[in-house]
């Protein structure tokens, strides 16, 4: 489904199943269809430890996984055609075992979801506290009826700990009951239930996982005693360690009897109750996981310990309080509101709650594609994060972005060496990435995406002025600014001519349908700022931190005299521009290739990436994702209202939306030019790229990407924020059909609530200092106690409709010829 298109059902949730709910995504009718889908959308993780919403019965699933952020294996690439440089090898996240698997026989007979005659079913996932519930009354064979209320969460406060609670009513009759609370290696052992992924792996598809042949977890140190059992493994190539622990806490006035065994891939805690018809039985499972790149397992286990130890301590019903506290401080940062539709709303929260999910805990890990909900793109962490997460955490959590941005600065060792491989100086960030190491096996699409330096440095850039986190730049992280800028001034080259131009090469912008191509205007715009905040942050840091200055010249050997060269190519960057078209080419050869007719274009040939071979694509101007479109977002004080709208019109007709990563910029830049339908389309799409499964494959995790654009697409789309140059203004962009739109913001350690209706705009100022920014070019200061009201006169500019390639006039290149439209051949196939 493609987000430019007017099908994009308005309402794509079905409300008899997923009812709407402010604050709660809720499950009403257990249904097998799609399960994939359900165990994204009802994961819980902290940003470390991740668990799917697999059933705690752990039978029919998609895929049951549990991940710890980081933790993976490596393999050797094995290139049918080797070349120099070359990634080498691969990383992947391993499914770790699996704590999630609380089992309940009644008169022994299994509850099995699938078979079972369930009377009540519903089940909610609670954005106000994280936890996921879920409560059902079954009809057994032997017709007793049974309650069953359980909950799973995983603690943003002890990051390394997992809470399940399960409680057991047998409400008339009397019963044998069974609990059968299980941990299972399930990345290397065989799944006795079956997945539906393992039966039906559904081909071909670039953005799932690889699947590794060879064991992966290699068993160490596991053992039991009384409740509490123990698994630990070493991983077989990387080398790194795991280790998870569980309590188990039986509580119920009918007898209990305990069993338990433990093999290396599995351990069994079990509990045979008496049951007695009415008298609850409650069992509580806790687990703390804990990892490392090489720490001995016994070790790891000591640290599962403590952290159980310490719940135990406490009790378990504080670690629930605790983490309600944590999520109403998140939300009180964080929340968007839309206050007059409760639908819009739930997704909303939905999406910013995973947000939380994939960051808060990472810690100085990274934010992979898929956060922690799912395997999909291997774990990997991409540009997503710079461009599209840290806007958010900058904003709302800068914690966070401080946390994400030092875990680029720990990379700078591995991305120097990387750049010193392509024969350049500085450093070179890997397209994708688990452990600093290149691990896109395609460079056309991967290690050529040189943009990811400048990505690096403008969340960075962003960071520090919207904090005024300087300290932060002076304790190292300017060595990213530094050591990136270094890159472009030998990747990129001079051309001598009547006005000295800088120019990069070989180069692939963020549109992965077009790659290896010279002068990509993002990447000349982005290495551009790149180039001068690394002189801004070097004269920052010798302005206010003398010695961390002096320290930073020795450490880097730093020359002042690289400023002045990186400000001189800054300056000097080609800008592609083409005056008979008037439109910013996306490089400097696009403009020569035909368009890709995509009306005319079958959907069941969509997403193009699946249906054609690369270079059929790549000789069309055909967009995967905004490319040109999203430099006007982000430098959007680098060109002018006409500039913008002459390449919006040029390039939206022309882009698939393949990639999720598009549809949120397009909607922020068309509400800025006043296309105000499209761009509410375009952001009622990415809103529900995961919830409705708009892509197909929120199977294999939620798309961070997405998630993040949704808040940028609200904050800087319809609140019409900007922060160039670190100044805080607002021309707001508030869709016609709704009455109003809240948001908060950091800004320099205050807090802002700004709140947008058809008629003014209201900025209040919750803690902090006083914030100067301007609407709409007036200046203002909002202090304590004193909100300021500004006046509106109506939403900006409005554009009907939406442009086309067919309504588009005829576009002639500079040679005369026209530009025209087509799709490729499709013979058909012959037949077997
Ligand atoms: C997009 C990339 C993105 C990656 C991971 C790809 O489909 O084209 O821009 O970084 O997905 O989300």
């Amino acid at each position: 489904m493609t987000p430019n298109d007017s099908t994009v059902p308005l309402a794509p949730l079905d409300r008899d199943r997923f009812p709407a709910d402010p604050w709660k995504l809720i499950d009403r009718i257990y249904n097998e269809d799609n399960l994939g889908l359900a165990e994204t959308l009802f994961a819980v993780g902290n940003g470390y430890l991740g668990m799917r919403g697999n059933h705690p019965e752990g039978r029919v699933n998609h895929q049951h996984g549990t991940y710890i952020n980081g933790l993976h294996e490596t393999w050797q690439i094995r290139h049918a055609e080797q070349a120099f440089g070359f990634a080498e090898t691969g990383q992947t996240i391993v499914n770790v075992p699996d704590a999630k698997v609380i089992r309940l026989y009644v008169d022994d007979e299994p509850l099995a979801l699938d078979v079972a005659e369930l009377l009540e079913y519903n089940r909610e996932l609670d954005f106000a506290d994280g936890v996921l519930r879920r409560h059902l009354r079954w009809l057994t064979p032997s017709g007793k009826h049974v309650r069953v209320t359980a909950d799973r969460m995983v603690s943003f406060v002890e990051r390394h700990l997992a809470v399940m609670r399960f409680e057991v009513v047998v409400e008339d009759a009397d019963a044998p009951v069974v609990i059968s609370c299980q941990v299972i290696n399930r990345q290397d052992g065989e799944d006795e239930y079956g997945s539906s992924r393992q039966k039906n792996p559904g081909g071909f598809d670039p953005r799932k996982a690889e699947t590794i042949g060879e064991r992966v977890l290699q068993p160490e140190l596991y053992w039991q005693d009384g409740n509490r059992s123990a698994l630990s493994y070493r991983i077989t190539q990387s080398r790194m360690t795991v280790g998870v622990m569980a309590d188990h806490i039986i509580e119920t006035e009918n007898d209990v009897v305990t069993r338990h065994s433990i093999q290396a891939d599995r351990s069994k805690n079990v509990f045979r109750v008496q049951a007695k018809a009415g008298v609850p039985i409650t069992l509580t499972k806790v687990v703390s996981y804990h990892s490392s790149r090489g720490v001995p397992p016994h070790e790891l286990l000591d640290r599962c310990e403590r952290t159980l130890d310490r719940v135990a301590a406490e009790g378990v019903e504080r670690q629930y309080e605790k983490q309600r506290e944590w999520f109403d401080g998140f939300w009180e940062r964080s929340d968007v509101e839309i206050p007059h539709d409760p639908e819009l709303q739930q997704a909303v929260r939905w999406n910013i709650f995973q947000l939380a999910q994939a960051t808060a805990r990472a810690d100085t890990l990274g934010v992979a594609a898929k956060g922690v909900t799912g395997s999909g793109y291997s774990g990997h962490y991409f540009w997503d994060t710079e461009i599209y997460v840290i806007p958010f955490l900058t904003y709302t959590n800068p914690q966070f972005a401080r946390n994400a941005l030092s875990m680029r600065e720990g990379m700078l060792p591995a991305a120097r060496q990387r750049a010193r491989e392509l024969n350049e100086a500085g450093a070179l960030y890997p397209w994708r990435t688990i452990n600093g190491e290149e691990a896109s096996a395609y460079y056309a699409a991967g290690t050529a995406q040189y943009h990811i330096n400048a990505d690096i440095t403008f969340a960075l850039a962003k960071y520090v002025r919207a904090t005024g986190d300087v300290d932060f730049l002076a304790r190292g992280a300017a060595d990213i600014a530094v050591e990136t800028a270094r890159l472009w001034t030998t990747l990129g080259f001079w051309r001598r001519n009547e006005a000295d131009t800088f120019h990069i090469h070989g180069v692939t912008g963020p549109d992965e349908y077009t790659t290896v191509v010279n002068d990509n205007l993002f990447t000349n715009t982005m290495a551009r700022f790149n180039l001068r905040y690394a002189a801004e942050s070097v004269r920052l840091i010798e302005k206010y931190f003398p010695e961390a200055f002096q320290r930073m010249v020795d450490r880097l050997g730093l020359d002042m005299y690289e400023l002045v060269e990186w400000e001189r190519a800054a300056d000097a960057m080609h800008i592609p521009y083409a005056e008979n078209i008037g439109i910013h080419p996306q490089d400097a050869h696009f403009l020569e290739r035909e368009v890709w007719d995509l009306p005319a274009t079958p959907e069941d040939k969509k997403p193009l990436l699946l249906h054609f071979h690369p270079l059929v694509i790549y000789r069309f101007q055909v967009l995967k994702q905004a490319d040109v479109v999203l430099a006007l977002f982000l430098h959007g004080d680098e060109f002018t209202q006409d500039e913008k709208q002459a390449d919006f019109d040029y390039y939206d007709p022309l882009t698939t939306g393949d990639s999720t990563l598009s549809a949120v910029v397009q909607s922020i830049v068309a509400a800025e030019i006043g296309y105000r339908d499209l761009a509410l389309r375009y952001f009622e799409h990415s809103l529900y790229v995961d919830l409705a499964d708009l892509h197909a494959n929120t199977a294999d995790g939620v798309h961070v990407a997405s998630v993040g654009g949704v808040w940028s697409a609200l904050v800087y789309g319809f609140g019409g924020m900007r922060d160039f140059d670190g100044r805080l203004t607002f021309d707001p962009r508030l869709p016609a059909s709704w009455p109003e739109l809240r948001f908060r913001v950091q800004w320099h350690r205050s807090s802002l609530v700004v709140t947008v209706t058809r008629d003014s705009m209201r900025i209040e100022l919750r803690t902090g200092d006083g914030v100067d920014f301007s609407v709409r070019g007036a200046d203002f200061t909002v202090r304590s106690g004193e909100p300021v009201t500004v006046p509106l006169d109506g939403q900006g500019p409005f554009l009907a409709g939406a442009p086309t390639t067919r309504s588009r006039v005829e576009n002639r290149r500079e040679d005369g010829t026209l530009i025209t439209a087509s799709v490729p051949t499709m013979p058909a196939l012959p037949l077997e």
